[in-house]
């Protein structure tokens, strides 16, 4: 479509949505980095489009359709021809309009493999010597995230609560106030913020932290992530005043405040607790055992991803069999590791690593009466399949090296309706400050002692796996995916901040709380 065309769509887009939805309390403007839709070509030319279905649309759908909302991102195609009239029929059914982000494959390329993958992305993970800091991703990284900023600015007005998502859109608010835009501007970072040693790394670390400070309210996920934050804060931009002591404090700036908050992200917990009670899930569970008699098992599921610890569990789960003869036979390793980023060439050689690792692991103690150790999938599981290992395995081991939350962890307690799995978490991901009681934490570098918690959750009696399973699951059942967005946004406007409790914190033992 030209250039006079697409800005002629864009104005009548403007003017039906504000009068058609927008309330005196100003509509609520989401936007990331992807649209939440799944996008594919039909065979004959033209759009199929589906609405996405993670916990986080179905958190925000109600609040999105009650204020007439927008939800602004990349549609995930760089072909452009007839993608807006395709999300636009998409309209009546979701109740808030999807507006798309055009980008080039070159901007693709450099914002999102390049800036946010390769160096946002590793360095929040604490990871610097993943980081490949090119000036030129950079660059367009700026230049993309001022494309949001233009398209946001095109369909907000100042009664607009706009709320931007993630690591991709660092730079958004700093964009969007240099055009003038006045709506209040929230932020939650899905990743977790490193600590000042690492995040002085980086290059461009006074323009993203600048930047940052141009939000009204930025929401980390865990109270160690903005204990970082304000650390890096005091020590590059200067002393910052805190009022507020709970999930919620204020930050006195030169000419404004800034507002920041804890609030760890969650499921969809009633989704996954009834979902995993129906029949199909019964089945999919009874085939788990059905196919692996008179062992236990231990399951590990995650995004191809080097976060995730994976190699290390690996070892750990060696290290138990050569320690251990006597579980030989009668503990099974499901590991399920879902595509990611493939093509990248770090990705490629992460997965060449664990088949290696899984190959020699599975040479080493495969038994003549056919107990195989660790059974390997590199694929994505259906809905079914995904409930099914979650209801049907006596112990979760969920170790990422980092991670900003781990939503897998919450999803198991949540979909273990018998009550009778053990957790085994790594204290460094984001849910350990919330299940580190009900969980059995371990350091995800210590090949030995998570052999030992392996085999501590295989010996557990009864009795304390139900009392650690149940207060697990009363934790994720308190703290939805709706208390999410909805402590998010009452600190968004909220006055009173003694209003919000003091949340779960976590610091590993012997680390100062800074
Ligand atoms: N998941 C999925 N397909 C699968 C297995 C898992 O979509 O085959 C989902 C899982 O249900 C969870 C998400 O992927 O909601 C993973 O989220 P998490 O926070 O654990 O890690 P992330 O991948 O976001 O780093």
């Amino acid at each position: 479509m030209a250039e006079s065309d697409e800005g002629r769509v864009e104005e009548e887009d403007r003017g039906s949505s504000t009068s058609g939805g927008g309330t005196s309390q100003g509509r609520l403007v989401v936007v990331s980095n992807r649209l939440p839709i799944v996008l594919t070509r039909k065979s004959g030319g033209g759009w199929n489009v589906e609405p996405g279905s993670g916990g986080l649309v179905t958190a925000m759908a109600p609040v999105l359709r009650n204020r007439g909302g927008l939800w602004i991102g990349w549609p995930g195609t760089t072909e452009w021809d007839g993608v807006e009239d395709a999300l636009r029929k998409l309209d009546p059914s979701t109740g808030y309009s999807l507006i798309p982000v055009r980008l080039t494959r070159e901007e693709e390329e450099k914002y999102y493999r390049g800036f946010a993958n390769e160096v946002v992305w590793p360095l929040f993970h604490d990871l610097q010597s993943h980081c490949n800091f090119d000036p030129a991703y950079w660059d367009t990284y700026q230049n993309v995230n001022r494309k949001f900023a233009e398209v946001v600015a095109q369909h907000t007005g100042p009664q607009d609560f706009v709320w931007i998502h993630d690591y991709h859109l660092l730079l958004a608010a700093t964009e969007l106030r240099a055009m003038g835009v006045k709506s209040k501007l929230g932020y939650f970072l899905h990743i977790p913020f490193p600590p000042l040693d690492i995040f002085v790394k980086m290059p461009w670390r006074l323009e993203l932290l600048l930047a940052l400070l141009q939000y009204d309210i930025i929401g980390f996920q865990t109270m160690r992530d903005r204990r970082n934050f304000l650390q890096c804060l005091r020590a590059l931009v200067g002393a910052a005043d805190l009022c507020g002591r709970g999930q919620v404090c204020d930050i006195e700036l030169e000419h404004d405040k800034l507002r920041l908050g804890a609030f760890p992200i969650s499921i969809d917990y009633k989704w996954f607790a009834s979902r995993a009670g129906s029949k199909e899930v019964a089945e999919s569970a009874w085939h788990v055992h059905e196919n692996l008699p008179d062992r236990k098992i231990v399951l590990g599921i995650d995004r191809m991803d080097y976060t995730k610890g994976i190699p290390y569990r690996l070892e750990a789960f060696r290290h138990l069999l050569r320690t251990n003869p006597e579980l030989r036979n009668k503990l099974t390793l499901v590991q399920v590791v879902v595509p990611s980023r493939r093509g990248i060439p770090e990705y490629d050689a992460l997965k060449t690593h664990i088949e290696r690792l899984v190959g020699e692991i599975n040479g080493e103690f495969t038994s003549q009466s056919g107990w195989v150790p660790i059974h390997y999938s590199y694929r994505s599981l259906d809905h079914y399949e995904l409930l099914g290992y979650y209801r049907a395995c006596e112990i979760a081991l969920i170790t990422p090296i980092k991670d900003g939350m781990n939503l897998v962890a919450k999803e198991y307690c949540a979909s273990n309706i018998e009550e009778n799995g053990v957790l085994i978490l790594s204290e460094f991901a984001g849910a350990a400050a919330e299940l580190q009681k009900g969980a059995l934490l371990v350091n995800p570098y210590d090949v030995v002692r998570m052999s030992e918690a392996i085999s501590r959750a295989y010996h557990m009696k009864p009795d304390e796996r139900h009392a650690r399973m149940r207060r697990l699951r009363r934790s994720v059942r308190k703290r939805d995916i709706f208390w999410w967005v909805d402590s998010f946004l009452e600190a968004a406007i909220a006055k009173n901040l003694d209003s919000f409790p003091v949340i779960a914190d976590y610091v590993p033992d012997g680390a100062p709380d800074i």
